[in-house]
């Protein structure tokens, strides 16, 4: 009883201070376990996982349709290392396992992919819709859905009594045990995405698959053929953990405009010149970190073309965000610095200056002139001017000077 209190002590401690932001959609996730932990996590189990299926004889080698998938993940992934430059580094894999009663695909933490018979043939699946399921599925892995899934089953109080029962009281780290090992399994491949999961990875899925030179329409295509399939067989494993609906059809019509945009973009021949699943991992390309693609949205695009323009907001909020915002300034973290900002939906000079200083860092030249001279502007108004505002300070930024030193 005592090994149980102390956990719920550390786990309270860890669910208060375990919260991060992701880059990639702007979202706060519970995070308790760390990335370290949960990519060794992933790697064996993904490892535990494909050895038994290879020992029953049930991963396809060196076939048809594993050369096929094989070109469809590699030009996904090229596109994903754009958003996530440090993915580079992953240890990016993809397996087909042949079980043609099961229609699913995953994609565990650090990019360790799998897509079973019974989805790619069972369904009769086209390229184009084959690569919006793995798109799908690494826009999880992107968005650190597993991670996050196995940071809400600790927290469970499941976990805690499974993980109380083998780990010493002193022990503070996850690491390493069986109750951990349980836990990931459930995370990465068994337990349903939430909404806002699926959501994040579906916006994910059809943009990296439109980059890539794969048709957005698949999107709905493939979630009707799920759709129909489900009704005929009953309730497929990938139906369990990817709850769909006509929500979810109607969503992704409606992405389609901007998305056919990228795809007209895209060339006909997006073989990337490496193959990162199977090239040798010292020869891949450098990717700059500095200026991460972004996924699409309606206020990013607005952004990125100077179009953005901040509400009445309320100044106590900005005021709460202020030091925040002049830390993300200060560290040029220009993607997150742009998002908080407009967040905070402050129509001020200081709000103003930082959105240009945004757009410049990310290389959007045409709306960094725009903001900035609105910023200019602001600045001498009696209103919306940090230095004569009774609450707002300018956090020591001239910004008049600043403004016009661009
Ligand atoms: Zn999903």
């Amino acid at each position: 009883m005592k090994h149980l209190f102390v956990w719920g002590l550390l786990l309270l401690a860890s669910v208060l201070s375990g919260c991060a932001t992701n880059s990639m959609t702007g979202r706060s996730q519970l995070s308790l376990v760390s990335p370290e932990s949960v990519m060794k996590q992933s790697t064996l189990h993904y490892g535990n996982l494909l050895g038994d299926l290879r020992k029953k004889d049930k991963v396809l080698v060196n076939t048809n349709l594993t050369r096929r998938i094989d070109q469809i993940t590699n030009r996904l992934i090229a596109q994903a290392v754009l958003y996530r430059p440090e993915t580079a580094q992953w240890n990016w894999r993809v397996s087909v396992i042949d079980d043609i009663k099961t229609i699913n695909a995953f994609c565990m933490p650090g990019g360790l992919m799998a897509i079973y018979t019974g989805l790619a043939e069972g369904l009769q699946a086209t390229d184009d819709e084959i690569a919006q399921v793995m798109g799908h599925e690494i826009g999880h892995a992107l968005a650190n859905h597993g991670a996050e899934k196995m940071s809400v089953q600790v927290a469970s109080s499941v976990a805690v009594l499974a993980a109380s029962a083998v780990v010493s009281s002193n022990s503070r780290q996850f690491q390493n045990n069986q109750a951990l090992l349980t836990v990931s399994a459930l995370a990465f491949v068994n337990l349903p995405n939430s909404r806002t999961a699926e959501t994040e990875a579906d916006r994910i899925g059809i943009e990296l698959a439109a980059r890539a030179g794969y048709k957005p329409q698949a999107a709905v295509s493939l979630w009707q053929k799920m759709m129909r399939a489900n009704k005929e067989k009953g309730g497929s494993d990938f139906w369990r953990t990817h709850p769909s609906s006509e929500r979810r059809i109607e969503f992704l019509r409606g992405l389609e405009p901007p998305m056919q945009a990228l795809y007209t973009r895209a060339s006909a021949s997006m073989t990337p010149p490496f193959d990162w699943l199977h090239g040798d991992k010292a020869r891949r390309p450098q990717m700059d970190g500095s200026r991460p693609l972004a996924f699409y949205s309606e206020s990013w695009d607005a952004f990125s073309q100077g179009r953005s323009e901040l509400g009445a907001g309320s100044a106590l909020g900005f005021t709460f965000v202020q030091g925040k915002l002049f830390r993300l300034y200060s560290e040029k973290s220009w993607r997150d610095l742009a998002q908080e900002t407009l967040d905070a939906n402050f129509r001020m000079d200081l709000a103003y200056f930082y959105l240009g200083q945004s757009a410049a860092g990310l290389g959007f030249d045409e709306a960094a002139r725009t903001y900035l001279a609105r910023a200019a502007e602001l600045a001498g108004t009696a209103d919306a001017s940090c230095a004569k505002h009774l609450m707002v300070s300018c956090s020591g930024i001239d910004v008049i000077q600043a403004s016009r030193a661009r």
